[in-house]
């Protein structure tokens, strides 16, 4: 019998907006996922700052973008923990969880290739979950041949295999961080409830 099939997708979501909300969307169609979970981390170890918006604004306004959407979960299991979190960790967590019947892909976007290697414990995640990697605009497609040395040829061709290519949406949470510090429209970006909250809430109105 086929596993079933989830899709947990991390990030720092400062703001959501609708490039994480498409190319999630279409990768869960593609794996067969039957829900896709946004998990909320409470700072990237590997960007050089924390997010500007706090853990509560991040989970609702992530909450509010997906909320019409059945399959979309958000889970805060991250920010529960005491920083940092490690996604192998979060992994293990989901398998217990759901049990060995179900198959966990971890999502990516393209631009995050780079940075595996820092990744906690990268072999071994590659081993126990679907590290599947999604295209971006602005980004070379994802080609691992490059760690062919480091991770081995297997698991460069199971990371190889689970490479979908995603639209392309020109979307960054930086830009819209940027654009709204500087009093510039972001509508097109977001998901309008979410446009609505960071108004409601005065929410990247400063660089700082
Ligand atoms: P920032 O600009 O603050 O770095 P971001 O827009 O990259 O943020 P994150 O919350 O860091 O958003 O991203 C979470 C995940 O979503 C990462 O794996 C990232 O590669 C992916 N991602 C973000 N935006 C896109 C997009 N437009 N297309 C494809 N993948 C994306």
């Amino acid at each position: 019998m086929a596993k079933r099939k989830i899709a947990l997708f991390g990030g720092t979501f400062d703001p959501v907006h609708l490039g994480h909300t498409t190319v999630a969307a279409d990768a869960a169609e593609h794996i067969g996922a039957e829900k896709i979970i946004f998990i909320l981390a409470k700072r990237s170890p590997l960007k050089g700052f924390p997010p500007k918006a706090n853990d509560s604004h991040r989970l609702k306004m992530t909450a509010l973008a997906i909320a019409e959407q059945k399959s979309f979960e958000v889970s805060d299991c991250e920010l529960k923990k005491p920083a940092p979190s490690y996604t192998l960790e979060t992994v293990k967590q989901f398998q217990t969880e759901y049990g060995s019947d179900t198959l966990i892909h971890w999502l990516v976007g393209a631009d995050s290739i780079d940075d595996l290697t820092y990744w906690h414990q990268i072999v071994e995640l590659i081993d126990v979950c679907i590290l599947t990697t999604m295209y971006r605009a602005d980004f070379e497609p994802p080609n691992f041949a490059k760690f062919e040395a480091l991770w081995g040829p297997q698991r460069i061709e199971k990371l190889q295999q689970n490479v979908i290519q995603t639209p392309l949406i020109d979307i960054s949470s930086t830009e819209i961080r940027d654009r709204l510090a500087a009093g510039r429209d972001v509508t097109d970006m977001l998901h309008p409830a979410v446009a609505d909250y960071i108004r409601k809430h005065g929410l990247y109105q400063s660089k700082k």
